[in-house]
């Protein structure tokens, strides 16, 4: 049984990663909150042993095995390299740092230690778009030639916080949002963006500076180019995830979110057909990859890696938002 320390009393964790946890044998031991009375009102209500305020003290806990990073993101390096170097396996939220050099240090702290460091893009593990993926690895739309991506969505009131208040912490929709869409890129596409060209937006929501909406278009190293439109504006709209190719087209509705729902449909010179799909939990799924990870047996559903090569990719729409100009993506990898 993989027993967990979580560092940072947060809403992730809380509505879905302790649970996904548990789902899978897992326990979770101890919470490290910045606030003693929050720590101890986050264990009470979630039936968690102990907290603390001391990073020192739950890395170096001998009855935890990995940690769960869900605090705000510039905190995410200094937590992460403290784990990895007590020995700690470390599943990390993404974005993974604000800054590609923190999370090319991360990388570089769990190589040397030995311990596995993930990235929770949950978006991998949907069915909806491990479907999308087989599909086209099978040659079933061939060769794809553009995709989009709809992640417009209402921010919800309990998270109106940081997010949209606070450039430091990493907030704004393009680390928020952007992220998650360029990673599911890359995993439905098997294929890496070369550059980015982005609008952004403040609707009324966020802080000065700070964009709540974002349009752009990443270009694919084969030449694919793929649309995106995220917000936290947006209350009405449908997520969605499309790629066409030159003999057929997926189209993915109620996908870019984090319950187990949503359709693929293909489409082609047969017409539209469904395509099967099963409904396992998202973070469920990510915990169980991570575990058999710890136990030697294949890699994560989301690397560190790939964490650091949806954080590129933001950072570039971000700059290419400030500039207006196409900017190109380079993981440092
Ligand atoms: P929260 O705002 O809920 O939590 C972040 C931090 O805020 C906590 O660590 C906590 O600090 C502090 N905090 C929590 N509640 C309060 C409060 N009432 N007053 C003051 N401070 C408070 O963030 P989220 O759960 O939304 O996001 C956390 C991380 O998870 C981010 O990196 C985010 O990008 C990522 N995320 C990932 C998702 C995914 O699906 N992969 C989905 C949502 C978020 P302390 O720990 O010190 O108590």
């Amino acid at each position: 049984m993989t027993r967990w320390g979580l560092i940072g009393a947060s809403t992730i964790a809380r509505e879905w990663v302790i649970g996904a946890i548990r789902a899978n044998s897992g326990e979770v031991a101890a919470v490290m909150s910045s606030d003693a009375a929050r720590g101890a009102a986050y264990t009470a209500e979630n039936g968690i042993a102990r907290s603390t305020t001391s990073l020192d003290e739950i890395v170096s806990d001998p009855d935890i095995d990995a940690v769960y990073i869900s605090t705000t993101n510039e905190l995410h390096r200094e937590q992460a390299v403290a784990a990895a170097r007590a020995g700690k396996h470390v599943l990390c939220e993404k974005p993974l740092a604000t800054r590609l050099e923190d999370a090319i240090a991360m990388r570089d702290e769990a190589a040397k230690t030995g311990v596995v460091m993930a990235t929770n893009h949950h978006l991998r593990n949907a069915a909806t778009h491990r479907a999308m993926r087989a599909a086209i690895a099978e040659g079933r739309i061939g060769r794809p030639l553009a995709a989009r991506v709809f992640h417009a969505v209402y921010l919800p009131e309990h998270l109106q916080g940081w997010r949209l208040q606070r450039a430091d912490a990493g907030g704004g929709v393009i680390l928020d949002i952007t992220v998650h869409d360029l990673d599911t890129l890359r995993f439905v596409l098997g294929e890496d963006p070369e550059e980015v060209i982005a609008f952004a937006q403040s609707g009324g929501m966020s802080a000065e500076g700070i964009e709540d909406g974002v349009m752009g278009t990443f270009r694919f190293r084969s030449g694919l180019i793929a649309q995106f439109h995220d917000a936290f504006t947006i209350r009405y709209a449908r997520t969605g995830f499309e790629v066409h190719g030159t003999e057929g087209s997926l189209i993915a509705s109620d996908c870019m979110t984090q319950r187990a729902v949503g359709d693929v449909v293909l489409r082609n010179e047969e017409g539209q057909a469904p395509i099967e799909i099963d409904r396992v939990g998202l973070y469920e799924r990510g915990v169980a990859r991570f575990h058999a990870a710890i136990a030697g047996k294949g890699e994560p559903a989301a690397t560190l890696e790939d964490g650091i090569w949806s954080l590129a990719s933001g950072l570039a729409a971000l700059q290419s938002t400030r500039t207006g100009r196409a900017v190109r993506i380079d993981p440092k990898l």
